[in-house]
């Protein structure tokens, strides 16, 4: 049943070839087998899961069931859980019990969907390969010497070690489109304001957008169809109308137009991702696809730009844990000062301690000029250099990340070299753009991603564009050695 993608699961639920139960009892005992290699979970919610596969079971029985009735998904630590213990991989809130459900958490359990547990991510979403988080690195099941990604690395893992069927995850610079390039996997980020941040742990707000972690395009797409909606409890939420992203899969690619950016063809792209990534443009060359030369030439700023905005962003964000409110709090602090000064220190780790020194400094007076302004001056720059390239074609192409999967250890003691795993990525995110990562390839026994980058609110073109790909290929149904 493992094997089966959300598509096809739908299929036998509904079809009772297996209960909700059955499957979700297998993804149980699965998690409870394997998942002491790779650390993908957080939390398992195994009780909660068995009453909301038995009432997904009632309904499939009444002939009502919603769109993912009794598909056991698991969901990214970062967003809120009703009674289940939500820690953002941070001790900060180790001890931290959700008073409410996000709201993508609700929309997917109203479709129906089982959740099967939290999943491991670095701290507070900082971070490109999961070694951040309190709870330990999550290992990347095509080798478990490597790295998932970051920060959605635990949604990851579970969903290509086949412990769950589709995963939530959130995506601020290249966290949903970076782990599923490194995990063989479809990582969909949609358009900024499509889906909800209510419940979901702010990081960086401008930036910070839910997505999904799943085997196929076919299953991002039901997964989106699920989670968007418009929410008046986020402010940055679109009121766009609701549209079904699986039932636009059918369009072929002919007469559309693929632009690929010089720009992401450079220096630091690993040769042969280069031409795993090459050989994906001649594929959809012989789909019909015209292929387009295309410069988007403030790229280069971009991680720059970024690693101001982002840090700016988390500097207040995180400013809510103080120790008083909620979350960790030292001992016997001696006066109000103590009680920040140290449920702060012990409460985060290095990583995120450093993006706060950097956002603070960032937004002084006498520096914000400089860096924050000046910042928010070249995402706009980045953002007309999509904007543009969109009056000219339909859909951008590039690599996802620059590598495969590196070794555990090999970036944490130089913190650019990690911030550069996003370079390709960032951009999406400082426009708002929409963006997906699907499988191309192989490199030395690794799974290797392109990106495709969509207009604003086109995911369904966009989801089409990477379906017709895994139509005409089988990258996306390789797993992991080992993981039948
Ligand atoms: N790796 C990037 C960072 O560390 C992006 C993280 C994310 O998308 N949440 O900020």
């Amino acid at each position: 049943m493992h094997q089966q993608t959300i598509a096809q699961l739908v299929q036998g639920l509904q079809s009772k070839a297996f209960s909700s139960v059955e499957l979700t009892r297998h993804y149980l005992e699965r998690i409870k087998r394997l998942d002491g290699t790779y650390n993908s979970y957080i939390t398992v919610t195994e009780e909660r899961a068995l009453a909301q596969a038995a009432e997904a079971d009632k309904r499939l029985a009444q002939a009502d069931a919603p769109a993912l009735c009794g598909v056991p998904i698991a969901h990214k630590d970062i967003f809120c859980t009703h009674g289940v213990r939500t820690s953002c991989g941070s001790k900060m809130l180790d001890n931290f019990i959700a008073p409410y459900n996000a709201t993508i958490v609700e929309n997917l359990q109203a479709a129906g969907a089982v959740m099967l547990g939290k999943t491991n991510m670095d701290e507070f979403a900082m971070g490109s390969s999961n070694e951040t988080s309190y709870y330990g690195p999550v290992k990347n099941p095509w080798a478990t010497d490597s790295v998932p990604g970051g920060s959605s690395g635990g949604s990851a893992a579970s969903v290509a070690a086949h412990l769950a069927a589709g995963a939530t995850a959130s995506d601020t610079g290249g966290s949903i489109r970076q782990p599923a390039a490194l995990c063989g996997l479809t990582g969909l980020k949609p358009t900024y304001g499509r889906v909800s941040r209510w419940g979901m742990i702010a990081f960086a707000s401008s930036l910070d957008q839910a997505g999904t972690l799943t085997r196929t395009a076919e299953d991002s797409a039901l997964m989106l169809n699920a989670m968007a909606s418009f929410d008046p409890k986020d402010s940055t939420c679109v009121d766009q109308p609701l549209e079904d992203y699986r039932a636009q899969l059918d369009q072929s690619v002919k007469g559309l137009t693929i632009g690929i950016p010089d720009e992401y063809f450079g220096e630091g792209l690993n040769p042969e991702t280069a031409a795993a990534v090459e050989a994906a443009i001649k594929t959809y060359e012989s789909l019909g696809a015209t292929i387009k030369r295309i410069s988007l030439p403030h790229s280069n700023l971009a991680v720059a730009a970024y690693y101001v905005i982002a840090p700016a962003e988390c500097s207040a964000n995180l400013s809510r844990f103080d120790g008083a409110r909620y979350g960790y709090r030292c001992e016997n602090p001696k006066d109000l000062h103590d009680l920040y000064e140290r449920s702060r220190s012990e409460g985060f780790g290095e990583e995120v301690k450093r993006r706060i020194l950097v956002g603070t400094y960032a937004l002084s007076a006498g520096y914000y000029d400089a860096y924050y302004n000046k910042a928010q001056q070249v995402r706009r720059l980045i953002k007309q250099d999509f904007v543009q390239a969109f009056e000219e074609v339909d859909v951008i192409l590039g690599p996802t990340s620059p590598s495969p999967a590196f070794a555990f250890g090999a970036k944490t003691q130089d913190p650019v070299s990690m911030y550069l795993e996003d370079i390709f990525t960032i951009p999406t995110n400082l426009a708002g753009l929409p963006g997906v990562s699907i499988p191309c390839g192989l490199v030395g026994g690794k799974p290797v991603g392109m990106q495709l980058i969509g207009n604003y609110f086109a995911e369904g073109q966009l989801l089409n564009v990477a379906h017709q790909f895994q139509v005409a290929t089988d990258f996306h149904q390789q797993a992991a050695p080992g993981i039948e």
